[in-house]
């Protein structure tokens, strides 16, 4: 007997040459767990019938369901449903309510209909048909005799998200009476690595069966996800607060807030919160500091401008940063830091100013000061709030993501210890 669990079956030749990356099956998977149904494989094919009928009928023998996405369109090359009539022994049947919503698309975008566009309104026999109000074709689920069965979808995202969450993911967990799923809670954490981390909260995470605990890390952003499968988001809620209040007890002065915040939004909402406007001076970062605070909608309430200074001249021209500093201690030192912050303050008006200099690499390091070394300063109207010195270690691209997490770390941290 097949187990009560589906496999996942991508179609698209694109997909087996590297030229498209299969973002569907991710996609499915998580939707999947979230929603308690188990997933025991997943697949790829390319556009050939009788590939992709093997990989149905072999899904078939270990899972009660196969899920395909892609090849529903109307093209020569579009061959899922017939595999699937192939690998279940069915033949199509016309679907009218897909065929008249196919006339009136056409007639709206004012196309005549081909006739392959009507081979999309013929599905499986005996299918449930999954409607597709973003597209042409419409999915189904096909059935074998004993009950197993196909779940096709077509490739586009746009019109695989919904059709899933909509359609699919309510007739699985009926199929297979799931009552519980899977609820998450993210807690996010700032400039605190992941062995330090790991380290506060290794008893809980021992002890936690369900929640459980999962720790993240991305380039110095450390997040906590915690899981419960429950019957209700009220009992799920219940079973996750007293564990988030210890972690976010244990991980006091990091955590800038939980599931959808960034730590751009945790900034901004500071900033409005306090009334304060930040300036930035951002050498070896290059704007990317700036590109993160102005992702948040109304950003302009709290955030003035930024420098870029990248050239000397840049800096002490529009920063005033005085040459001798640069002579003297170079333009990756806390004292240029502490100027370009000062300047950046007082030029962009605003109350407070972070500066970002340090060495991306891949030239330019020496043995005193390697690639990866820099430097931050945060200037506000007391004068010098702090300055920063790390030594970042990566290529170009990993140290200048590094430092910008940093620098949003050390803004954050600020504003919240002025609460
Ligand atoms: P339609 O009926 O709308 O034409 P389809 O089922 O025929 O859809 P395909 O022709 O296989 O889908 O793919 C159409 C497009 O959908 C691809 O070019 C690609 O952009 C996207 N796509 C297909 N499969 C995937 C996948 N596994 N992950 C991400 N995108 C995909």
């Amino acid at each position: 007997m097949p187990d009560a669990a589906v496999e996942l079956i991508a179609v698209g030749t694109e997909l087996l040459l590297g030229q498209l990356v299969d973002t569907n099956t991710v996609f499915i998977e998580q939707s999947l767990a979230e929603a308690g149904i188990d997933v025991r494989a997943t697949h790829v094919v390319g556009d050939n019938r009788e590939r992709i009928a093997a990989a149905i009928r072999g899904a078939l023998e270990r899972a009660e369901g196969a899920i395909t996405t892609g090849g529903l369109g109307p093209t020569i090359d579009d061959l899922t449903k017939e595999a699937v009539c192939d690998a279940l022994g069915l033949s199509v049947e016309l679907y009218e309510p897909a065929l008249r919503q196919m006339e009136e698309f056409f007639a709206t975008v004012g196309r005549p209909m081909r006739p392959n566009n009507r081979k999309q309104a013929e599905l499986p026999r005996g299918s449930l048909p999954l409607p597709n109000p973003n597209g042409t074709a419409p999915g189904f689920v096909a059935f074998a005799k004993d009950g197993r069965f196909v779940a096709s979808m077509p490739g586009v995202p746009r019109e695989m998200k919904p059709m899933l969450a909509e359609r699919l993911v309510p007739f699985l967990r009926e199929r297979f009476a799931v009552k519980s799923r899977i609820y998450t809670r993210v807690i996010h954490t700032i400039n605190l690595g992941e062995s330090e981390i790991d380290y506060r909260i290794a008893d809980l995470f021992a002890a936690s069966a369900n929640p459980k605990i999962a720790v993240l890390s991305h380039d110095f952003r450390v997040d906590v996800k915690l899981t419960a499968k429950s019957d209700s988001s009220a009992d799920a809620d219940a079973m996750i607060a007293p564990l988030q209040i210890e972690l976010e007890r244990r991980l006091m002065g990091y955590v800038f807030g939980t599931d959808e915040t960034t730590p751009a939004g945790a900034i901004h909402a500071l900033l409005q919160a306090r009334g304060l406007r930040i300036g930035l001076a951002e050498s070896f970062t290059g704007g990317r500091l700036a590109a993160q605070l102005t992702s948040v909608p109304g950003s302009s309430t709290a955030f003035v401008g930024a420098v870029v200074a990248y050239a000397n001249s840049v800096k002490i021209e529009q920063l005033g940063v005085r040459p001798e500093t640069i002579e003297r201690e170079g333009a990756v030192s806390q004292a240029a830091a502490q100027e370009m912050a000062l300047g950046a303050r007082l030029r962009l008006g605003a109350d407070l100013a972070l500066a970002t200099t340090g060495i991306a690499g891949p030239e330019g390091g020496t043995p005193h000061k390697p690639i990866g070394s820099c430097w931050f300063a945060l200037e506000d109207r007391d004068g010098v709030a702090g300055t920063w010195r790390f030594e970042l270690r990566g290529d170009r691209a990993a140290i200048t993501r590094r430092a910008t997490t940093i620098g949003l770390g050390i803004i954050w941290r600020y504003l919240e210890g002025q609460r």
